[in-house]
């Protein structure tokens, strides 16, 4: 682990698998509680030290410019880790990376952009008391990052914390520690001085749950389930540590009639399907306009039997393996629930044999809003399609969820698509496309999909906390210009101020 600018052993191990195989492929130290409490120790020392923190914005900027070229430089050996490690398709962790890198190259214009106010005071002369709104970064930060695409989660949060001057200590997914760790050394060799990043490969019951409790830390970023955000929070609430919180989903993608059903059918079995649907914001409840239901559902299912589900070196390979075989059993665990409650299996529905833990891209009819398939996120290939009437109607159903983080309508007719917008309670909405993420969009979630957006500016909201600084202004007089011979009404100085 990298811990204080320094390789850190432990006696104990973390075993990493292939999920495409299930084969072990490398062994890496584990941390433990007390690698948690020495990695945020040398986070505070570096933070508190101030040569960080101090560090001109023009520096700042250089050193982030530094680590996306050193991040370019080793693009394809990331990429090619995520796929040994997560099973992420080597042409999508590609092209997660060349996102990612842009993300390091927006963030290095933040730190020119953390700028605070000068405000009028409204009770008090301007001449007599100078407001001020500082922003300051926040201090030490952790961040918890999941498996589905290990690198560029690390990398966009690791960037946005640096950015706004904070220390940062990372602790990647245990199933999936190879490309956090190599990221570290590449920091380094990027200028990144030793302390600012430390990483703590370990458990999220333990050396997450360190870090959460830990009482030096100033704020958890954390990308995840559901149900650990709510632990994290329920841990964060001994020490009151803001927690901001990207989640699950279970989004609604609206087909109208009028749509490009060709353009539309394709993009839905992109997005419900690539990494196996192990996506947050996978679009996998469908909502098809009565007329357009039949051709959409034919085309889905033709395109989830044909989608290039394969080894994850393959180029080709759109759809790897679950991240590990406990996922994959969840999955068809889901599968079986919604066959009991009485949804239909379209398409897929099953393991597919041999190595690794692979499961057809599955489409399901007959789905309504009370089954657990339909109202818990599975996390996998699975995405059910649902005909609608009216607007009214499926504006109802979509919203019919405790998620809240995306949304897709297709539609050709602008009154509907703005309607539609206005409607979904969901962070991101996307029209007449998917998953089109942006280094300078804000990302985030309604209801239980999280809490914060990160990317774009509204970041430097979610790593900075604001000062007041009201200065009383010396001499406090005078209250007149030297022109002036009597004042009409005085307002009180600042120490004849009372109480209301
Ligand atoms: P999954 O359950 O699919 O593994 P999680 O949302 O639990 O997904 O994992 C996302 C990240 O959260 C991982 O890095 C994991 O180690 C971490 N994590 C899990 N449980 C906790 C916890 N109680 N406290 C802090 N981090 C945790």
């Amino acid at each position: 682990m990298l811990i204080g600018g320094e390789a850190v052993d432990s006696a104990e191990t973390l075993e990493v698998e292939d999920p495409a195989t299930g084969r072990r492929i490398a062994e890496v130290a584990l941390a433990g509680p007390e690698h948690v409490t020495r990695a945020v120790a040398s986070a505070r020392a570096t933070f508190d030290d101030g040569e960080w923190r101090w560090l001109s914005s023009a520096a700042r900027s250089r050193l982030l410019l530094s680590i996306a070229q050193t991040v370019e430089r080793h693009a394809e050996e990331l990429a090619q880790l995520d796929a040994l490690d997560a099973g992420l398709p080597i042409s999508m962790a590609r092209a997660y990376l060349t996102a990612s890198i842009e993300s390091v190259e927006y963030a290095a214009g933040i730190p020119a952009r953390i700028a605070g106010e000068t405000l009028p005071p409204a009770s008090m002369r301007g001449d007599q008391f100078q407001a001020q709104v500082l922003r300051e970064p926040l201090g030490v930060v952790g961040l918890i990052v999941p498996w589905n695409t290990p690198v560029s989660t690390a990398i966009d949060k690791v960037a946005l914390g640096l950015a706004t001057g904070n220390t940062v200590v990372l602790k990647p997914a245990e199933q999936t520690p190879l490309s956090a760790l190599r990221l570290g050394e590449l920091l380094l060799e990027a200028g990144l001085p030793p302390g600012v990043l430390n990483i703590v490969p370990g458990l999220g019951a333990v050396a997450g749950a360190a870090l959460v409790e830990d009482p030096q830390i100033d704020k958890i970023s954390f990308t995840g389930s559901t149900v650990t955000g709510k632990r994290i929070i329920a841990a964060a609430a001994a020490n009151l540590t803001p927690v901001s919180l990207e989640l699950g989903g279970k989004s609604p993608n609206v087909v109208f009639a009028d749509a490009d059903l060709d353009a539309a059918i394709e993009a839905a079995a992109t997005n419900a399907f690539f990494l196996s649907g192990q996506v947050c914001t996978e679009p996998s409840r469908m909502f098809v306009q009565r007329p357009a239901y039949d051709e959409f559902l034919s085309g889905l299912c033709a395109a989830a039997e044909a989608f290039p589900v394969g080894s994850p070196l393959d180029p080709a390979t759109l759809a790897g393996p679950l991240v590990s075989r406990a996922q994959r059993e969840r999955v068809l665990g889901y599968i079986e629930s919604g066959r009991r409650e009485g949804a239909v299996v379209a398409s897929g529905g099953t393991a597919i044999d041999g190595p690794g833990y692979y499961i057809a891209p599955t489409v399901l009819t007959g789905t309504t809003p009370d089954m657990t398939v339909e109202r818990e996120e599975v996390f996998g290939p699975v995405v059910s399609v649902t005909p609608f009437d009216t607007i009214d109607e499926v504006i109802a159903r979509a919203n019919d969820t405790t998620y809240g983080l995306a949304a897709g309508v297709w539609t050709n007719d602008l009154r509907i698509a703005q309607r539609m917008t206005r409607e979904l309670q969901a962070g991101n909405v996307w029209v007449n496309c998917f998953n089109l993420y942006d280094a300078a969009l804000p990302f985030g979630g309604y209801k239980q999909s999280g809490w914060g957006r990160e990317s774009g500016a509204a970041a430097i909201e979610l790593y900075t906390q604001t000062k007041t600084v009201a200065a009383a202004t010396l001499p406090p007089r005078p209250l007149v210009s030297p022109t002036q011979t009597t004042v009409a009404n005085p307002s009180p100085t600042p120490n004849e101020v009372t109480q209301p």
